[in-house]
């Protein structure tokens, strides 16, 4: 048997038999130093996913391993879509091994808002979640931002121990990584492969730490709960933030409606006049109508005006749910797409979403 070669992308381990298979290769690209799989090359220079499969089963079997090591885990979720990229499940994953929890991109908040109180709201929902982790923090892999500190944690948690990077896809976790090796790492560890698209990293991926520890990348679960599996992945692109959100303030009264796209919809069902601030990409368009007209702008517009999706049909209806918003300062999350914070409640609101777009109130996060 010859040695395992491994995909320095994903880390799937190679073949070079099967196209539609995992960790596809042409024989041609074992001989050069790096090797990567047909998929992360596509991803990489395309900007496309090959359609390949591995199941939802798989990377469960992974976590389920997680609780037999004896190791730090860095649970990394996405500060603007925290809900959407919690890791069901992860109290039970880590079992007593200690958790750092990294919210990633936090370059995409609105500059105004203060680090700590940010912080201190993450330590809130992680407990409501039901996991207490040993440090959190608030870091942008992409711009670099608290890196050196998350890093110092990283060693101090650690005490020799492996370390496992884990998180949902997406969240940023090879990013993460990848400015870790680049400022601290050795050069010529190769990089990994990093996409605005869900499920990039496939298998594990170790890179030396000390003599006796190494750091894990492992692959993301998908969470079912994001919006990205209802667009293209150019709409993907348009919906996911990319830079700082600009709040959008709209002063609203009973009887009107907001539209997020063609993806989510806000009625201001019942209350004394409210401020509704949305949080998502800047390249949602918002639509603002009377509720009585919003079931026919829609019939209308869907598609077109309220796109993404620019394929309506593929979201199988809209689901609608009433909420109860308090007189805290409440957000509506529409996972995957940001969410609508709801100031001088006590109002009640309906939503509509996607049956898949899993909609959530929570005490604000700004
Ligand atoms: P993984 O699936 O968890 O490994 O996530 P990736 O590292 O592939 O990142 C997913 C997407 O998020 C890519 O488009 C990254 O460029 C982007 N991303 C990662 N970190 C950050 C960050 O700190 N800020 C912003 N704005 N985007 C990020």
């Amino acid at each position: 048997m010859g040695e395992k070669i491994v995909c320095s992308g994903c880390g799937v381990e190679i073949q070079t038999q099967n196209k539609q298979e995992i960790g596809y290769a042409p024989p041609a690209a074992l001989e050069r130093e790096v090797v990567i799989c047909q998929r992360c090359y596509r991803l990489k220079h395309y900007n496309e996913v090959p359609d390949i499969s591995l199941s939802d089963d798989d990377f469960l079997r992974m976590l389920n391993e997680l609780n037999t090591k004896d190791a730090l885990l860095v649970n990394i979720v996405d500060i603007v879509d925290f809900d959407g990229s919690w890791l069901e499940g992860l109290p039970r994953f880590a079992g007593n091994n200690p958790v750092l929890l990294l919210g990633n991109k936090a370059d995409l908040l609105p500059k105004s808002v203060k680090k700590n109180k940010v912080i201190n709201w993450m330590k809130r929902r992680a407990k409501e979640y039901g996991l207490k982790p040993v440090e959190t923090s608030l870091i942008s892999a992409s711009s670099k931002d608290s890196i050196e500190e998350a890093a110092a944690l990283i060693d101090s948690l650690r005490r020799g121990r492996d370390v496992y990077v884990i998180g949902t896809t997406n969240v940023g976790k090879s990013t993460f990584i990848n400015t870790l090796i680049d400022q601290f790492g050795e050069s010529e560890t190769p990089r990994i492969t990093t996409s605005t698209i869900p499920g990039t990293t496939l298998a594990m991926i170790n890179i030396p730490l000390d003599e006796t520890a190494e750091l894990y990348d492992t692959p993301g679960i998908i969470n079912p709960q994001q919006a990205a599996h209802f667009v293209t992945p150019k709409e993907l692109k348009q919906i996911t933030p990319q830079r700082e959100i600009k709040p959008k303030v709209y002063q609203l009264s009973a009887g009107q409606t907001l539209f997020l796209a063609g993806l989510g919809r806000v009625d201001f069902h019942a209350g004394e006049d409210a401020s509704f601030i949305v949080y998502a990409s800047n390249e949602i368009p918002l639509h603002r109508t009377k509720t009585e007209k919003a079931d026919q702008l829609y019939a209308d517009h869907a598609g077109t005006m309220l796109s993404p999706p620019a394929d309506a049909e593929t979201l199988g209806g809209m689901k609608m749910q009433e909420w109860r918003i308090p007189s805290e300062k409440t957000d509506i999350v529409f996972a995957g797409l940001g969410w609508v914070t709801v100031q001088g409640g006590p109002v009640t609101v309906r939503t509509h979403a996607p049956d898949g777009i899993g909609v959530t109130i929570r005490e604000s996060i700004i």
